[in-house]
């Protein structure tokens, strides 16, 4: 009952109820009083009828017996009997209807005698007409007590009507008051009721309306709820406890390949079919296991997911949880699944990354090393051939080579690690790439040589300029010559060409070797990808160089592409940059050229390295190209050693204990102005070590090694100091 109605609801239904039943009580008696008085008011008009049929009969009885008396006819006397017959019973019932009135009944005794008096009277005078004749019966009728007799039984009548009429006033007026007390305890009983009624009908509306209002958020709720599911990426579907599939949203009918209406009451194992990935063997499904122990199964990769139809099967993540009804009963469960294919897919991605670099590592191992058994022969030969100038001589070019690769491969990693970290710098000027294809040319040459490769260059004149960085286009082509020359077999032919098209400058190298397979074509392009890693011991090379070439073209804004027609049949890379206008170029210093040591112009100059076998190797390089050389160890000493040697030229070291090559350089700036040439010799080539370098007072800055030829260059080309001048 609480459940249906509230306090207030049953408060009015009781009174309701009470006042039903009163009012029935209450009418039951109104209508038994108004039919008791209807029966007293017309009990009282049969009295009043009686008494005149008594009173009728008398003078029935009368008119008979004169008629007799003056015809002598017995005809005349039928009324006379028939009034004399149906007296006793007349009488009889008159009696029965005064029953319940003493008074009535007292004075129908006296009407009874009188009735008895005058009926005997009539019989006298009929029985005189009869015997005597008529004289003698009309001298009986006039001399008689006849008329006293019959006004005697008119008094009692009429007293009797009288009283009757009395009575029956009173019983009228009691019908009528009782008729007023059920009219008006029907109205009373009608007007509670309805207001009992409106009562009622006003808690009903109210129920109604709180019993509407939460349906509409119940259902807004279950919309919302819907709606939410509906959304979600991750497949979500309900079972009920016997493990009947109740919902599954749109994420979940895709996965799954069930559409809801289908899937709806089927067994969950049958919609959601997880399987070992390795033995295919079903595994329990996870909605199953919370029913059955009643608690969250955590969310973990446990198989792959089966779908409906030929879809291929997908890794998926699921957790499944049971679901609780207010009484905290399980009513069924949750399965919750994560489609990772994405995510398994770069996790696989990362481990390939991962195995790449670890092969990648063992690569640049054995690239390091390659040059270093050579360099380790050469130096024994050099110390054992004494003053054999001509086997010096013999390896030293070898010696260079080895080196010079070296050199390459580390600025080929630092580049690599300033292209992850996206910090290659571009300085940029108009460029022709005439000098540009000629400096590569010269670069690359000693591989191209190594292979005795034929080139040929078409690079007509007048092409127009482009906004780069001439050093890093170099780099790009030699590294495209250099491969041409790598990736073919000995005495091939390599073909280099420059031509403006549609606003763009394009250089297309182009070799007649190994060529490249067509699933390659793209990847080479990828960090640390090589075709053939077998090969690419005996030639040299991490799988950098095309990425390298890749991003600073595209730090260009060019692209550029790889074509081979496949293993065996030569490759072909295309290179396109955005084009100047025709602009006059500033002609180029001649950087080109090697100055002997012959020609040096004799400086004095001050090596300042904390790694003695640096400075001493450099000093000792320096004075065979005919310079005064001195070489200190750190900052310090440096100062020192400025004052009392007087320098034109400082090659300073950057990191050294004490005092660091940039604090030294701003002191020499500060005590001697710019009587000195300051050289930085670091590690370090970023733009923002030369800044900082510049800032400290240096003129130049070297990245190590110094390369000899630019250090000579630039020792020629130095004023002498002015303490020299
Ligand atoms: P590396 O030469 O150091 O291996 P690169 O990034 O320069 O690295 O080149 C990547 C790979 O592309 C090379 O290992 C080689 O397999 C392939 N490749 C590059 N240039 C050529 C070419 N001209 N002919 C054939 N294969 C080439």
């Amino acid at each position: 009952m609480q459940r249906y109605f509230d306090r207030g609801m049953l408060a009015v239904l009781g009174v309701l109820l009470a006042v039903t039943i009163a009012n029935g009580v209450v009418a039951y008696h109104n209508i038994r009083d108004l039919f008791e008085a209807r029966v007293r008011v017309g009990q009282s008009r049969q009295v009043q009828h009686a008494l005149q049929q008594v009173l009728s009969l008398a003078q029935d009885a009368e008119s008979a017996v004169r008629g007799f008396v003056i015809t002598g006819e017995s005809a005349y006397l039928e009324p006379y009997d028939n009034a004399m017959a149906a007296s006793p019973a007349r009488l009889e019932r008159l009696l029965e209807l005064v029953g319940d009135n003493p008074q009535q009944q007292a004075d129908f005794a006296t009407l009874r005698a009188r009735f008895d008096a005058h009926a005997e009277e009539q019989a006298t005078i009929l029985a005189i007409r009869r015997e005597d004749g008529f004289e003698k019966a009309r001298a009986a009728i006039a001399g008689g007590s006849g008329r006293d007799r019959m006004q005697a039984l008119r008094e009692t009548v009429s007293r009797m009507t009288i009283a009757e009429t009395a009575i029956l006033d009173e019983r009228a007026r009691a019908s009528f008051r009782s008729l007023d007390i059920a009219r008006a305890s029907s109205v009373l009983a009608a007007l509670l009721g309805m207001a009992m009624l409106g009562a009622l009908m006003y808690q009903m509306r109210r129920i109604l309306l709180a019993r509407d209002r939460v349906a509409t958020s119940l259902g807004e709720q279950k919309e919302l709820f819907r709606t939410t599911l509906a959304s979600l990426g991750e497949a979500v579907l309900t079972c009920d406890t016997a493990g009947r599939v109740t919902f599954l949203n749109a994420a979940a009918e895709s996965l799954t390949g069930w559409s809801a209406a289908r899937a709806v009451g089927q067994p969950i194992d049958d919609i959601v079919r997880i399987v070992d990935p390795r033995t295919h063997v079903p595994i329990e499904n996870s909605a199953q296991a919370a029913l059955r122990d009643g608690r969250g199964v955590p969310i973990a990769n446990r198989g792959k997911l089966v779908a409906r139809g030929a879809r291929p099967e997908r890794p998926v993540d699921d957790s499944a949880a049971p679901i609780r009804d207010a009484d905290g009963n399980i009513a069924g469960a949750v399965l919750v699944i994560r489609d990772i294919t994405e995510r398994k897919r770069s996790e696989d991605a990362l481990l390939d990354a991962d195995r790449r670099k670890d092969e990648f590592l063992a690569v640049l191992a054995h690239e390091l090393r390659n040059p270093l058994a050579p360099l380790r022969n050469a130096l024994q030969i050099v110390r054992m051939a004494g003053d054999n100038r001509a086997a010096v001589e013999q390896v030293w070019g070898m010696m260079e080579r080895q080196v010079q690769q070296m050199v390459r491969l580390i600025d080929d990693l630092l580049d690599v690690s300033r292209i992850t970290r996206n910090k290659l710098e571009m300085r940029k000027e108009p460029v022709q790439i005439g000098d540009v294809i000629e400096a590569a040319l010269e670069m690359s040459s000693p591989t191209v040589a190594r292979y005795g490769h034929q080139v040929q260059v078409d690079v007509p004149a007048g092409l127009p300029p482009v906004d780069g960085d001439r050093a890093r286009l170099v780099q790009v082509v030699d590294n495209l010559l250099t491969n041409a020359a790598k990736y073919s077999e000995a005495g091939g032919r390599i073909q280099v060409r420059a031509f403006a098209a549609g606003g763009e400058m394009r250089i297309v190298v182009k070799d007649t070797g190994v060529g490249i397979p067509p699933d390659m074509l793209e990847r080479i392009f990828d960090m640390f990808t090589q075709v053939d890693r077998t090969l690419e011991r005996s030639r040299g090379g991490l799988g950098i160089g095309l990425t390298l070439v890749r991003r600073i073209v595209e730090l260009h804004g060019g692209t550029i592409a790889a074509r081979s027609e496949g293993p065996g049949r030569g490759s072909e890379f295309e290179i396109a940059l955005p084009a100047l206008a025709r602009a006059p170029i500033q002609p180029q210093p001649d950087e080109g050229g090697d100055i002997g040591i012959a020609t040096a112009t004799a400086r004095r100059i001050l090596v300042a390295d904390d790694n003695a076998d640096a400075a001493d190797s450099l000093a000792r390089m320096l004075r065979m190209m005919g310079h005064e050389v001195k070489t200190v160890a750190d900052g310090e000493e440096c100062l020192a050693a400025f004052a009392e040697f007087q320098p034109d030229v400082v090659l300073l070291d950057i990191g050294m204990p004490r005092m660091d090559g940039y604090e030294a350089a701003r002191a020499i700036r500060e005590r001697w102005g710019r009587r000195a040439l300051l050289v930085a010799l670091t590690g370090w080539g970023q733009e923002e070590d030369r800044r900082r370098a510049r800032e400290a007072g240096f003129d130049h800055h070297f990245v190590k090694p110094a390369e000899y030829a630019r250090l000579a260059r630039l020792l020629h080309a130095a004023p002498e100091a002015e303490a020299h001048a």
